[in-house]
């Protein structure tokens, strides 16, 4: 499930899971609202994109003057395909325009507030975590190496060690990505992920010499192993190549593409 949000051109998604909480700001832009041209047009976030970085710095006020969020709270991921997270706070905030940025930083949590998670997806699936008792958030990026290594089920752990969380409290949302209708892969990564777990094999579909994954379902797959009730997970259902026209696609796109935000804020 998701809702779509316009404000003029700016378009983004929600997710009805979190919508009812008024404390929490969410977001997952799309592609629309910006001013970067070409591959990039135009609400391109991403800096490491080959984007003209006054654009992309100009998308980023942009936005977040339409989702109502103050650029310097900020905290960004970097994104480089590892289980890495980390606990944020204030002083983390405003990494995303300077050059301080995390290494090695694939998921990100707080439980302060205005702080700004945001993370950066052209096809990787975004998994956002909330828990409403303690007030905690976490964002994760996961393509197929971040799932393969659980990112998933690793910040669920933190939530609860460092915050005592119930799973059972857990609120998340599998973003827009590569639906298993697009997310091909060859026989050598469908033997990683079965050596990780047999049980994925259920969401895994052969095509000739390639398999589709279900990485949306795998993901939710992992979340309820760590405890976390069926009905506490959303998935967007939302594939990012099959809606190129409303999303950025690196394989939609052959790499030449932009990179969209997950947001996640406690108000
Ligand atoms: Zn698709």
């Amino acid at each position: 499930m998701y809702k779509l949000n316009e404000k003029q051109d700016f378009e983004y998604i929600t997710f009805p899971l979190f919508d009812k909480y008024d404390n929490l700001l969410n977001c997952f832009t799309t592609r629309k609202g910006g001013v970067s041209q070409g591959s990039f047009e135009s609400m391109n976030i991403g800096f490491k994109t080959g984007d003209i970085a006054e654009n992309v710095k100009r998308n980023i006020e942009i936005m977040a003057e339409k989702v109502g969020i103050d650029v310097a709270d900020i905290v960004g991921t970097s994104q480089t395909h590892t289980n890495n997270i980390k606990y944020v706070s204030e002083e983390h905030k405003g990494r995303i325009f300077s050059n301080s940025a995390f290494k090695e930083v694939d998921g990100i949590y707080t439980d302060r507030k205005n702080v700004a998670l945001m993370s950066f997806h052209a096809d990787c699936t975004p998994i956002f975590f909330y828990d409403p008792y303690k007030k905690v958030i976490g964002l994760a990026h996961a393509g197929w190496r971040g799932t393969l290594q659980n990112i998933s089920g690793i910040m669920v752990r933190a939530f609860v060690k460092d915050f005592n969380s119930n799973p059972e409290d857990i609120i998340t949302v599998i973003g827009p990505s590569l639906g298993q209708c697009c997310f091909e892969v060859d026989g050598d990564v469908a033997k990683l992920f079965l050596a990780e777990d047999e049980g994925f094999k259920n969401y895994m579909e052969i095509k000739g010499p390639k398999y589709h994954f279900n990485l949306w379902q795998i993901n939710k797959y992992l979340l309820m192993k760590e405890g976390i009730r069926e009905e506490n997970i959303e998935i967007s259902g939302l594939c990012t190549k099959c809606h190129n026209d409303m999303f950025f696609s690196h394989r939609g796109q052959g790499g030449k593409r932009g990179l969209m935000a997950g947001i996640l804020m406690i108000k």
